[in-house]
């Protein structure tokens, strides 16, 4: 279990001298002097972050035992930084809806620092969460792409392996209840090319879990043998 808020605390110092007076201003509260990715100390210490989350499904844990243990799944490992509220939603809102490219790179680079993972499990290669070419047109541009772009500046990462392919949705996502969600998912992915034994699956938010759940079982079933979950944010 990984609790951020105990690093943070630790690295709030270090953060502080960090602030240079010469660099672009804070993409949050436009303070000038920001920190490597992009915010000022403060604002990164504020993020929404996803304290003692659950290891399977990231889910935030509190105190008690996760709702996902007795079922299957099919993730190793699920490291979801952050909390889908606050700052963190009004950057991704940004970044997806408004086309703010540079929001996009910053959650990526935050997600980079965030991650830990062990060399003997290390992921051979990240395999986006694939869009539809209709919302990619619509778009214009890879949002989980962008994100990847962001880590990679970060940290070293595993290049990427385009390997899903996705269906178009026939029923939008959002207005469906978790349980529906699940079941309806089915069938949304297929395998574009054999997956490497180790994968680490990137997307930008999970809601209920089940696509990443099914894109995750289609690289299982067609020969990954650990899937690792890599997502910026997690809805609480
Ligand atoms: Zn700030
Ligand atoms: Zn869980």
């Amino acid at each position: 279990m990984v609790n951020w808020r105990a690093s943070l605390l630790v690295n709030n110092c270090i953060k502080r001298i960090q602030n240079h007076p010469g660099a672009p201003p804070c993409r949050l509260c436009a303070d000038s002097g920001s920190m490597s990715p992009g915010l000022c100390a403060e604002c990164y210490i504020d993020l929404p972050w996803n304290e003692s989350p659950c290891t399977r499904c990231a889910l935030p844990q509190g105190n008690g035992r996760c709702s996902c243990h007795g079922r299957p799944l099919p993730f190793s490992q699920a490291q979801v930084p952050l909390l889908y509220e606050g700052a963190i939603e009004r950057l991704i809102v940004g970044f997806k809806y408004y086309g703010r490219l540079a929001d996009g790179l910053l959650i990526g680079a935050l997600l980079g620092q965030r991650l830990v993972t062990p060399k003997e499990t290390y992921p051979e290669a990240v395999v986006p969460m694939p869009t539809t070419p209709s919302r990619l047109r619509e778009r214009g541009f890879d949002q989980v792409f962008e994100i990847y772009r962001g880590l990679r500046a970060s940290r070293t990462a595993p290049p990427v392996r385009r390997c899903l392919k996705r269906r178009p949705a026939r029923v939008h996502q959002a207005r469906l209840s978790a349980r529906r969600r699940h079941s309806s998912v089915r069938g949304t992915f297929r395998l574009r090319q054999r997956p490497p034994r180790y994968v680490a699956l990137l997307d930008d938010v999970v809601t209920t879990g089940a696509t990443a759940e099914e894109a995750a079982w289609v690289l299982r079933e067609g020969g990954a043998r650990r899937v690792e979950l890599w997502a910026v944010a997690r809805t609480p």
